[in-house]
């Protein structure tokens, strides 16, 4: 078996490909051929990879998912994509959203057309409740209507309908997963969760945006990845299909656990200006993946939130010289 994984050296990316490596995912196991494609952007870093680097399945390809030729040569042979590249932070989105219509919409649809033309097998395109908006009250179901507000949720829905016409008209067998926010080891330090840890553990504030009251559904994504496994394997073509994590939280409560957990007070909570267009609340309905593939989250919050603490204290040398970079740079770090 071969299977192409884009962004790879990124965030989840990683997980997925140490995962499949390490033989957590026993369709996989017997892969013989595991390749990343990246472009190592400022987010997909080497040292993300580097627990398998040397793996005879391995093969890592640094490259552009726009381009074409390189893509079509990739995807000749291949069984499985799994398509996680993409830009991702939405703050860099409202700064600039061109990166973000490139990669994420024409990117994914060099991808598909060139998956299509090589006749793969199975095609995950990975996505994020941030498509459908914000939601009061209830949760969201796989068929809810897309109304996306900042410029990353808006390209990451076009790819979505994209990914889901290549079904359509191609009969490419396409599955969308759509998943809540992610935490765990190697999450680049400008997102909440590994920002405000790392600003803690160096005695910094941490910036929250408005009220503090934005709710967010957290999952682990080592619960995340088995989820995309089990598409993978077992997901009906043209489907979508929700992970979730179960545990909502506000992010003035999420900011009260990491205090906790690193001995400090509420005085290190500096509120910042509201981001512009911010979704007050995400909430994922999982249940169809539950039901059909098996799927549940297993990473208890308060352990994996401990266990991220805890990574991110003992590996120093990899968020350091991110920051360190990120500060010469000047850029904003987002929360
Ligand atoms: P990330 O930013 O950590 O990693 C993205 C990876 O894609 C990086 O390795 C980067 O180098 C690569 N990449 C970017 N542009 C590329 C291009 N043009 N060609 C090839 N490679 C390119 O992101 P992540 O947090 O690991 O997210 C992975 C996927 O999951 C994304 O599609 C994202 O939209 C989705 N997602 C993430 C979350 C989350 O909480 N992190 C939540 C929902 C959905």
């Amino acid at each position: 078996m071969r299977v192409l994984i884009t962004g790879g050296a990124g965030f989840i990316g990683s997980h997925f490909v140490r995962s499949a490596l390490d033989g957590r995912y026993p369709f996989l196991a017997g892969a013989a051929e595991v390749v990343v494609l990246d472009k190592f952007t400022y987010a997909g870093r080497a040292e993300n990879l580097a627990p398998v680097a040397g793996r005879p399945a391995l093969d890592v390809v640094r490259g552009d998912i726009c381009d074409a030729p390189l893509v079509a040569g990739l995807m000749r042979g291949t069984d499985l994509v799994v398509h996680f590249a993409a830009e991702s932070h939405v703050d860099r989105s409202i700064a600039g959203a061109a990166d973000f219509v490139r990669t994420n919409v024409l990117g994914t649809q060099t991808l598909l057309e060139a998956a299509a033309a090589a006749g793969v097998g199975k095609f995950v395109h990975v996505s994020t409740d941030e498509v459908y908006g914000s939601i009061d009250r209830g949760s969201w179901r796989e068929d809810q209507p897309l109304r996306p507000n900042s410029p990353y949720a808006a390209s990451k829905a076009s790819s979505d309908l994209l990914a889901l016409a290549f079904h359509r008209t191609h009969g490419l067998p396409v599955c969308v997963t759509r998943c809540s926010n992610n935490y765990g080891p190697y999450q680049f330090p400008e997102k909440a969760v590994p920002l405000f840890v790392t600003h803690l553990l160096d005695g910094r504030k941490v910036p929250l945006y408005g009220d503090g009251r934005h709710v967010r559904d957290w999952l682990h994504v080592d619960d995340h990845c088995q989820g995309l496994a089990l598409v993978a394997q077992k997901g009906q073509p043209g489907e979508v299909y929700h992970i979730g994590g179960g545990t909502e939280l506000a992010n003035r409560d999420l900011v009260a656990r990491l205090l906790e957990l690193l001995g400090h007070d509420p005085s290190m909570i500096e509120p910042v200006a509201d981001r512009k267009a911010h979704d007050r609340r995400y909430s994922l309905a999982h249940d169809k993946i539950s039901a059909e593939l098996g799927y549940a989250p297993r990473v208890r919050f308060e352990d994996g939130l401990a266990g991220t603490v805890r990574w991110y204290a003992d590996h120093r040398d990899w968020w350091e010289p991110l920051k360190a970079a990120a500060a010469r740079t000047g850029e904003r770090e987002g929360a």
